[in-house]
């Protein structure tokens, strides 16, 4: 497992990660989310053993990542932010390089250079140079690199940033496919890519962990946890159907998004009000074109937690 003890660090007088202490076991796909600086990659470049912490420790499989950093290494396969690599090289030739650094060798060696080449769609570009790559590309040639020696641990730093969205859905897919052996922590801006990979979610903020929870109770923090979304076929009785739901005892508020014409109806504490909504619906002969019932939003969560430590 990963263990980290009261980790910080400070750039002058600067604190990006301040006594930060977390575990991650093998299994679990953990999402660091946070605003812009709150330390999610200082905090990586720790544990990849790129950068020293001023103070507490990191430990990966059991090694220190400071006093036997090879060790630790051995176990890591990092996907540095921006996926930066030597761009003078062709895609083989780089990844061949970090083979004999990672010291595969004979039929080994061949193996895991052909399975990355496939897992990540790189045959057809192998003898380019990394410079003249998409970025798309760039960025797979980054990931073939993290995982050539099939690490225990994976870190990759915002891994799916510029990639399109089918080459976000493969990488998502194979982070999917990676993970059960594993332990994985990525970086990530993408809300949408929480709940497409993690399985647990840790949101720092200045350098604090805020929250660390699954997605999904992440997400039942939110205002919109069973909330039911309503659109209407005839958008002029939008007004009658708001205060006809405003009226159940099931309901604590509504809010109608004006550019949509979409109604959400809050639950009151504890309440799941969709099945009476319906029901209320079909005794006045509503014509719905949505209806549902919200899991909660991330995206609401996330602001509420971050905003409120900024504030
Ligand atoms: P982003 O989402 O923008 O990538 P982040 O959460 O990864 O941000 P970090 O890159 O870890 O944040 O930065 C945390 C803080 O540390 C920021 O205020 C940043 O400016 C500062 N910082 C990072 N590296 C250095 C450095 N080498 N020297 C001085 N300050 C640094």
């Amino acid at each position: 497992m990963i263990d980290c003890q009261e980790l910080s660090k400070q750039y002058g007088s600067l604190v990006a990660v301040n006594n930060l202490t977390f575990q991650v076991q093998p299994g679990e796909v953990l999402g660091f989310l946070g605003p812009n600086g709150a330390g999610k990659t200082t905090t990586m470049r720790i544990i990849a053993g790129f950068l020293p912490p001023t103070s507490g420790k990191a430990t990966v499989c059991g090694f220190d990542i400071e006093t036997q950093a090879t060790k630790a290494k051995q176990m890591i396969g990092y996907l540095p932010e921006g996926a930066p690599s030597y761009p003078e090289m062709t895609a083989k030739s780089f990844l061949e390089f970090i083979a004999d650094s990672r010291n595969l060798k004979g039929s080994e060696r061949l193996h895991r250079l052909d399975e990355v080449y496939e897992l990540l769609h790189l045959k057809h570009v192998l003898n380019q140079k990394i410079d003249t790559l998409s970025k798309g590309y760039t960025r797979r040639v980054g990931l073939a690199q993290a995982i050539l020696h099939d690490p225990k641990v994976l870190i990759l730093d915002e891994p799916t940033d510029g990639l399109d969205p089918n080459q976000k859905y493969e990488v998502r897919k194979l982070i999917n496919k990676m993970s059960e052996n594993k332990i994985i922590i990525i970086s990530t801006h993408l809300l949408e890519e929480v709940d497409a990979v993690c399985n647990r979610a840790i949101i720092i903020s200045d350098g604090q962990i805020l929250a660390d929870d699954t997605p999904k109770n992440l997400e039942a923090k939110s205002k919109f946890h069973n909330a039911v979304s309503i659109k209407l076929s005839e958008p002029s009785e939008l007004n009658a159907v708001r205060e006809a739901i405003n009226s159940l005892p099931e309901i604590i508020s509504t809010e109608v998004d004006e550019h949509s014409n979409q109604l959400i109806a809050f639950p009151d504490s504890g309440k799941i009000p969709l099945q009476a909504i319906t029901e209320l619906g079909a005794t006045k002969g509503w014509e719905f074109s949505e209806l549902h019932l919200e899991s909660g939003r991330l995206d609401e969560v996330f602001r509420t937690i971050t905003g409120g430590a900024a504030a």
